[in-house]
């Protein structure tokens, strides 16, 4: 059980930690969030889920609760009170508290609350056996770029994952491409071997780890191709995989009910993760 949350500028026990009836979060979803993974004791790629955050804040013109340097500051300090080694912080800025009404509020002063949580690694068990998806329609709205707290779609789509017996449920747009998982990036390797994700649009949420596993696969000189692909060309992949803050990069062995490749994580998949995890080893705190 996490000790404190961090509420409008106090640190409060988790317990006491609440925020107003009238915080538009909480009667209009009208906010975002970031999630950055704390591995060995240090926050991985701060940086790029700070930039994700003032880009979703941008969006949707809602201003920066504090300043960088401020926000950075209650990150550490909540990590520190909290002792989190392994886990995640949470951060959530909505537009602020108001009487009931859809415009913007004038005057509205953002609102801002910060959790922690400490979690065990994934087994070693779920690594070498890989992980079950479902598909199901993307029934999301227009700007899945924008990392909103309004998740009812994810949140519906995880449940019914949940009830299937799958770890995560690629969702497929009307077209019959796969869009993303409900909480993480979906990926595929081709028979020819080339790495495909498909490209940051509108349409995905452009994960950090996506974006960090991108690069890592340019530097290794990997095939990389951004682009769409169908559930049928998913269903026939040599591998799949998926990523996201708290999975990393996970081997994808399932879909529907039917193996990728020979229903065992692929190579490329396992690879992927190690130069991934070597990434994380070689982390030191960003300035
Ligand atoms: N897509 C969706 C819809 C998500 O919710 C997430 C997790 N926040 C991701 C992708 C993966 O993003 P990240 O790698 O930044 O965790």
């Amino acid at each position: 059980m996490p000790r404190d949350a961090y509420v409008n500028g106090r640190y409060l026990p988790h317990r006491d930690a609440v925020v107003h009836v009238e915080d538009r979060g909480y009667q209009f979803a009208d906010g975002v969030y970031e999630v950055v993974p704390i591995i060995n004791g240090k926050l991985v790629d701060e940086i790029g889920h700070l930039d994700r955050l003032d880009r979703s804040l941008d969006n949707l013109e809602i201003p920066a609760p504090v300043s960088r340097r401020a926000l950075r500051m209650i990150i550490r300090e909540l990590i520190r009170r909290n002792r989190v080694t392994h886990g995640s912080i949470y951060f959530q800025v909505t537009r602020g508290v108001s009487p009931r009404d859809h415009k913007f509020p004038a005057g509205c002063r953002p609102a801002l609350v910060m959790t922690t949580k400490q979690t065990k690694p994934h087994s070693a068990e779920m690594l070498q056996q890989g992980v079950p998806v479902v598909s199901l329609p993307d029934e999301r709205w227009a700007r899945c770029d924008i990392k909103s707290i309004s998740l009812l779609p994810n949140v519906l789509g995880k449940q019914k994952a949940a009830e299937a017996g799958a770890y995560e449920a690629w969702q497929v747009a009307r077209d019959g491409m796969v869009t993303e998982g409900t909480s993480s990036n979906a990926w595929i390797v081709t028979g020819a071997g080339k790495v495909v994700t498909r490209d940051a649009s509108n349409n995905i949420l452009n994960g950090i780890t996506r974006t960090r596993l991108i690069s890592l696969i340019q530097e290794q000189g990997y095939e990389l191709e951004e682009r769409s692909f169908s559930l049928d060309e998913a269903l026939a992949a040599r591998e799949a995989f998926l990523t996201s803050s708290s999975s990393l990069v996970m081997p994808v062995t399932q879909i529907d009910g039917q193996p990728v490749g020979n229903g065992h994580p692929g190579i490329l998949s396992s690879k992927l993760r190690d130069h991934y995890l070597d990434f994380i080893h070689g982390l030191k705190d960003e300035a």
